[in-house]
């Protein structure tokens, strides 16, 4: 503060032992203070909330009707291990290379795009699972429109399975399931079906909403009829953006390379990318020397839903990262370089999440109606009764819902959607791993944990008596 105002620290000291504050030189002063202290000097303050700012630098003009065009869907493949996602994805990027580019090597660059017999095109993010996905939109990234689940035929609906589905669920993100391996002899895709009825989710072919499809993606078998219905599904989704504007998007993957420096993978949601074009990302910025796909082929520009990998930053932003072109060098700079500075005295930036005693806060600033909940428990009956107790709390005026709800320890896939969904993660008879609990610190998720049902209740109860907004 003292360097700020170019005064001596003694004098600052000074001043604030007049205001009745012992304070030493390495001390923080709290924002009252700052502004007290500074007043004296003769300065006004001004204080920059880091998140605000950094979300309006972010947020785009809104796109006039006329200027949108469709564009591709982009597609997460999620579901239990060894269902089969690493093999579907790798079924359909070497079955669909376009005539002319075969033969090229793929290389892992996070996402890829095919581009299928009738020329309509889908982009696939290449890192499987719901892990991946949730934690992206921890970090406020919506970069998926369609979510497909693989359950194996000759399996059954497995806990990851149920998570990936909660996870999709809860970021509203549509779902279409694919059932796989079934050239296998113990295949019996009735029996998926049958437990997707059991939770609410009815395919199509029993009369639900949700297309599917059985398929094998060892053979290959019925995969083209799946990429069919993704296009049918994105369809009704209507996804437009538009080409002719500066690009936006988020980063995918970031490295450093040895012999090219950073690169990072983009996957392009808005806008055109164009090489040459002044790419600024969190506190990173750089033009665009050169991009290529996954083929390693150099590509001149990436419309919506294209991802590309980038040379030229001069850092590695992390997945999740948003980024944005700038025509003005100098506004690129500042930008990038003020998020430095702000990351470096603030540390990495975190949202404050929901707690039990935000709750009664929130509701008076505003509008706070549904308390997202993760509940986790040691068995299937504590889980049970516990969900029920508690969405039997909702109110007309606060809906209590579940995002999640499971056997086991608290882990770091259900940090991350608390994260992602601002919910507060309840345990019954069960702890957060060690790395879940580190992470739940240092992202501010709250985790409650319980070993009587109605404590659980009780607590929550009362929490959200405190939110109840008053009636007029
Ligand atoms: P992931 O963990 O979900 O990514 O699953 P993988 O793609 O790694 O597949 C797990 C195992 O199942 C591998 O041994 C695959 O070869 C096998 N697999 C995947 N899809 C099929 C299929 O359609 N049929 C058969 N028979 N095996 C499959």
């Amino acid at each position: 503060l003292a360097t700020l105002m170019d005064v001596n620290f003694a004098e600052v000291i000074s001043k604030c032992m007049s205001l009745g504050l012992m304070v030493s030189i390495n001390q923080r002063l709290d924002a009252e203070v700052i502004e007290l202290v500074a007043n004296e000097f003769g300065y006004d303050v001004e204080f920059i909330d880091m998140e605000k700012q950094m979300e309006m630098e972010e947020e785009e003009e809104e796109d006039n009707e006329e200027d949108l065009l469709p564009r591709a869907p982009i597609v997460t493949i999620m579901g239990h291990v060894d269902h089969g996602k690493t093999s579907l994805l790798d079924y359909i990027r070497s079955a669909n290379v376009v005539a002319g580019e075969s033969g090229g090597i793929t290389q892992h660059i996070g996402a890829y795009e095919v581009t299928l017999a009738n020329g309509k095109k889908i982009a696939f993010l290449d890192t499987p699972g719901h892990e991946a996905f949730t934690a992206m939109r921890a970090r406020g990234a919506k970069v998926t429109d369609i979510a497909v689940i693989v359950v194996a035929a000759d399996d059954a609906v497995m806990p990851q399975t149920r998570e990936a589905i909660s996870h999709a669920q809860a970021a509203n993100v549509p779902m279409i399931f694919a059932i796989n391996k079934i050239d296998k002899d113990g295949a019996n895709p009735k029996k998926i079906y049958e437990q997707l009825a059991g939770m609410n989710l009815l395919v199509e072919e029993w009369g639900g909403k949700f297309q599917s499809q059985e398929l094998s993606a060892k053979k290959g078998l019925n995969v083209d009829i799946l990429l069919e219905k993704i296009l049918l599904e994105a369809e009704l989704l209507d996804l437009k953006a538009n080409p002719n504007k500066g690009a936006s998007g988020t980063i995918i993957e970031a490295t450093l390379d040895k012999g090219r420096g950073y690169v990072a993978t983009v996957l392009v949601q808005n806008g055109t990318l164009k090489q040459g074009d002044l790419v600024v990302s969190g506190q990173h910025f750089g033009r665009v020397k050169a991009m290529f796909n996954e083929r390693n082929k150099r590509v001149d520009d990436a419309p919506p839903s294209t991802p590309v990998l980038i040379l030229g930053l001069n850092g590695a932003p992390q997945a999740g990262e948003k980024f944005k072109v700038y025509v003005d060098e100098a506004e690129a700079k500042e930008v990038a370089n003020r998020r430095a500075q702000i990351l470096r005295e603030q540390g990495i930036r975190t949202k404050k999440h929901i707690t039990l005693d935000e709750i009664g806060r929130r509701l008076a600033l505003g509008n706070f109606k549904q308390l997202n909940l993760i509940i986790k428990g040691d068995v299937d009956g504590s889980v049970e009764a516990l969900t029920d107790s508690l969405q039997k709390l909702s109110t007309q005026e606060i809906v209590v819902s579940v995002v999640l709800k499971g056997v086991g320890a608290i882990t770091e896939s259900d940090v991350l959607l608390a994260t992602a969904s601002d919910a507060i993660i309840v345990g019954f008879n069960v702890r957060p791993s060690a790395q879940a609990a580190r992470l739940a610190e240092g992202e501010g998720v709250e985790i409650k944990l319980y070993s009587i049902i109605y404590n659980a209740i009780d607590e929550i109860k009362s929490a959200m008596e405190g939110m109840l907004e008053p009636k007029i």
